[in-house]
């Protein structure tokens, strides 16, 4: 009777604390790290659990619990699940899978600035994701050489300055949202004070993957630059988009900010027409317009999820079928020393 009293009190107060949303940056230091949690969290048999460990060693777990609520349990299938969870086939060498498939390391004229692309260049904002993606190109990144402190962003700030070619500055990662607020407004407030950059724009899966994370701090800074805005999504599935998000991406709009997504094409993840139309209808549905839908780029440790370009280009056939032209995504590959990305 006793203990069943002390239980009964026990929930009442986790269910009153669980009443007070926890911070982006609470949910974010409370994400799953480790596999053998994540496969208990989601109910997967044990069969699972040495691949997952031997992924983990080489790119490590991170799910944060408001990711992990989208997805299935105990479903081996579930297209969320197969984004995070690692499998043996990781440690797979296929010949043609490398550390820097874009060869990223020779476009670097500054510390935390890739310049590739006539007119835009990329800032590295933010050496951390909320999410590891299994499919991910930036998986063995050197993420230490390329996180600068104020100091040492000036040298890229210069980079700008001096060339009035540029206008657009991308803010990526990582994911740049993983930054804090002080530090993302003080560095767009550098970007604003130069007179040729006109757009901000900002690749990131966080308002996905922690919908918090669109919180007034953001909003604040977002709202109140002169630059114009475009927000690129990270999306790969209709799943993925909850209701939390498409509050999260209505908040976004409300910045003025243009909101766009790209997808990556993986194999057991999105790789028919129906999965694909259902993503672009989800996507539109929270304000946002398909932009490109990329083939993988052929990382060591992803090999798995690849879909051939013949395949792609079929599903993307199909898909002109189901869709109006606003909703098709541009199916392109990245290619190393072109100066776009190339249209399949
Ligand atoms: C993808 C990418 C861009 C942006 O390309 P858009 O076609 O404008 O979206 C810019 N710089 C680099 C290095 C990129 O990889
Ligand atoms: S959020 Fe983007 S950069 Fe980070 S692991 Fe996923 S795909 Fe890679």
């Amino acid at each position: 009777m006793q203990e069943n009293i002390i239980i009964a009190a026990s929930e009442t107060q986790s269910h009153r604390c669980s009443m007070v949303q926890p911070t982006w940056q609470q949910q974010l230091s409370h994400a799953i790290r480790d596999p053998q949690a994540l496969c208990e969290r989601l109910g997967l048999s044990s069969d699972w659990l040495a691949g997952a460990q031997a992924g983990h060693d080489l790119f490590d777990v991170c799910v944060p619990e408001a990711y992990l609520n989208r997805i299935a349990y105990a479903d081996i299938d579930d297209p969320l699940l197969r984004q995070v969870l690692p499998l043996g086939e990781e440690a797979l060498t296929p010949h043609g899978y490398v550390v820097d498939p874009l060869e990223e390391a020779d476009h670097r004229p500054a510390k935390g600035l890739i310049h590739k692309y006539a007119g835009r260049v990329l800032l590295i904002a933010s050496p951390n994701c909320a999410i590891n993606c299994r499919y991910c190109f930036r998986r063995h990144f050197p993420y230490s050489d390329n996180s600068p402190s104020r100091t040492q962003w000036q040298e890229a700030l210069d980079y700008l300055r001096s060339d009035t070619t540029i206008h657009e500055a991308i803010l990526s990662g990582g994911d740049p949202l993983a930054a804090s607020d002080r530090q993302l407004a003080w560095l767009v407030e550098q970007l604003e004070s130069i007179p040729h950059l006109k757009r901000l724009r900002i690749h990131t899966r966080l308002p996905v993957v922690i919908p918090d994370r669109v919180d007034d701090a953001l909003l604040g800074w977002l709202a109140s630059t002169r630059l114009q805005k475009v927000v690129v999504l990270h999306i790969n599935h209709a799943n993925e988009v909850d209701q939390a998000v498409v509050d999260a991406c209505a908040r976004l709009k409300q910045t003025g900010a243009t909101l766009l997504n790209q997808s990556v094409l993986l194999r057991d993840v999105n790789d028919t027409a129906a999965t694909l139309a259902n993503l672009s209808e989800r996507l539109f549905e929270a304000g946002i317009l398909p932009y490109y839908l990329h083939v993988l780029d052929p990382v060591q440790g992803a090999a798995h999820f690849d879909v051939p370009d013949e395949e792609a280009r079929e599903l993307v056939a199909q898909l002109r079928d189901h869709l109006p032209g606003f909703l098709m995504p541009r199916l392109v590959r990245e290619i190393p020393g072109r100066g776009s990305k190339t249209p399949l």
